[in-house]
């Protein structure tokens, strides 16, 4: 088996106090999963509804699933009775079937807003006007079942490091606008989920406070 226990504590090691990872297990079994848990790590991140049903069906009850990946309208139903957080929202729309789905299940559940910043395309997530708008409307003022705690967001998959540090550094300051003009008296807006294996050390250093890591624990992904 993989080393996972060794890497784990390797990634542990170097993340500074405040910072929380998120062990994300995508594509990998749950013998791995089983290993980190062994050694402490409760927080773990999936991004396929029906593998992390499968996961938190066979595992242990007091591991917190984080969804962060890119989620349909019609999947909702499935995660809500389960999930501590959804990293990725990126529309009303979703938030609005979140908030339906959760209070049919009596439940909170914990969001974050994905940001986009990077320069790709292709990437899911809210422009910081999008972003903006969201809030400004107001509607989720009114949703009891859902508890926006922050942002999310994935940096630009480059080699060039300035421009890595320089979206995670528009990202804290987006916040810090946010936190300022929507959240100033919530206190549980208070997370930055950005960094992964190959940027996270960038991350810690432009205000994260959750690492998403992957391939740094598990190893590569067998798709
Ligand atoms: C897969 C994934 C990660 C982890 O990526 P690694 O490079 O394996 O650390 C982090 N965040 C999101 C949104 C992902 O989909």
């Amino acid at each position: 088996m993989y080393p996972v226990k060794e890497r784990l504590h390797g990634v542990l090691e170097t993340l500074p106090p405040g910072v929380r990872l998120v062990a994300i297990s995508k594509y990998h079994p749950a013998e791995y999963i089983m290993a980190a848990y062994e050694e402490g790590q409760r927080v773990f991140g999936e991004s396929h509804e029906q593998e992390i049903r499968e996961k938190h069906t066979v595992l242990p009850k007091d591991i917190e699933w984080h969804f962060i990946g890119h989620l349909q309208t019609n999947k909702v139903k499935y995660i809500v009775p389960y999930i501590t957080m959804i990293e990725a929202v990126d529309s009303l729309k979703l938030l609005r079937e979140i908030e339906k789905q959760a209070a049919k299940v009596e439940r909170t559940v914990k969001v974050l807003l994905e940001l986009h910043i990077a320069e790709e395309a292709t990437k899911y997530g809210l422009t910081p006007d999008d972003c903006r708008a969201l809030l400004a409307g107001g509607e989720w003022r009114q949703m009891e079942h859902v508890r926006i705690c922050g942002l999310m967001m994935m940096a630009s998959n480059v080699d060039d490091e300035g421009q890595i540090a320089r979206e995670f550094q528009t990202a804290a300051d987006f916040f810090d606008e946010v936190k300022a003009g929507f959240f100033a008296d919530d206190p549980e807006f208070c997370e930055r989920s950005w960094g992964m294996s190959d940027d996270y050390s960038i991350a810690v250093n432009h205000r994260s406070t959750m690492v998403r890591i992957g391939t740094a624990i598990f190893g590569p992904r067998v798709y």
